[in-house]
């Protein structure tokens, strides 16, 4: 379920907080880890997911 304490408005739409560095985001920015919501950039720290290039990565494929 989402806590909506952990929601906020961001560009003009609700959207999560990153769990880790507090950056608002929208629901398609965001990603979630044990739902938790975070950004990619603390989602790659977080998980270890490949950081070479995102040219032909496909986030939501990966950790599944
Ligand atoms: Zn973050």
């Amino acid at each position: 379920m989402v806590d909506k304490s952990r929601l906020a408005i961001s560009k003009g739409q609700l959207g999560p907080v990153c769990d880790s560095c507090g950056t608002l985001m929208t629901f398609g920015e965001s990603c979630t880890i044990d739902e938790r919501y975070v950004c990619w950039d603390c989602y790659v720290k977080l998980t270890g997911a490949d950081t070479s290039t995102d040219s032909d990565s496909n986030p939501g494929l990966r950790m599944s």
